[in-house]
């Protein structure tokens, strides 16, 4: 939706790669770094980086809470990697998250060998094949019967939908794919 107003959460990671397909969608976009620049938008990036790392950062003021907050108040939200380790109900090995994905994760699950790597995407509801981009990526271990699975590698989802939350355990900013922001603003 062109004009739309959405969020990057610039507290960590390569949020700056999401802002700039955003704004060649034709969004209205806003860096996110303090609880009150949530407001006012329609839908927020949770980008990919480190979620340990993250949620250090946030330890100083309620983000989880207001992230809650901004989803149950119809707010769209797409979590790439870290973001999408954020969204889970459950994390492995534990951290808080926000619980706003029925899903378990285990971060870092491709082991030491294949700690970054392509590969082709099996993304049946899309119209061209979609390239996934994992970076000591996590694996979503369980997913409960509201998510439904937009994308797989070898059998397992990738690319997850619930509601008015996107989650993707790779990276579609790094593949130049702005299918997934543009299902984002579709929602927000
Ligand atoms: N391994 C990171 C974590 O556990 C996620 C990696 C990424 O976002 N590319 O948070």
């Amino acid at each position: 939706m062109s004009g739309a107003r959405v969020g990057v959460l610039a507290l960590q990671g390569d949020f700056a790669a999401h802002a700039r397909i955003l704004r060649a969608l034709g969004a209205e976009v806003s860096e996110v770094r303090r609880l009150a620049d949530l407001e006012g938008l329609r839908a927020l990036v949770l980008p990919g980086g480190e979620s340990t790392a993250l949620l250090r950062l946030m330890d100083g003021a309620p983000w989880l809470d207001a992230l809650r907050a901004f989803h149950a108040e119809g707010g769209a939200l797409l979590g790439t990697c870290a973001g999408a380790i954020l969204l889970a109900r459950e994390v492995q090995p534990p951290q808080p998250s926000l619980g706003l994905l029925d899903a378990v994760v285990e971060r870092n699950a491709y082991g030491r060998q294949t700690e970054s790597f392509e590969a082709e995407l099996a993304a049946p509801t899309f119209d061209a094949p979609m390239r996934g981009v994992f970076i000591r990526a996590p694996r979503l271990t369980a997913t409960g019967p509201a998510v439904e699975v937009l994308a797989r590698l070898s059998g397992e989802p990738v690319l997850v939908r619930q509601g008015r939350v996107l989650a993707a355990t790779f990276h579609p900013e790094m593949a130049a794919d702005d299918r997934l922001h543009r299902c984002l603003l579709d929602q927000g």
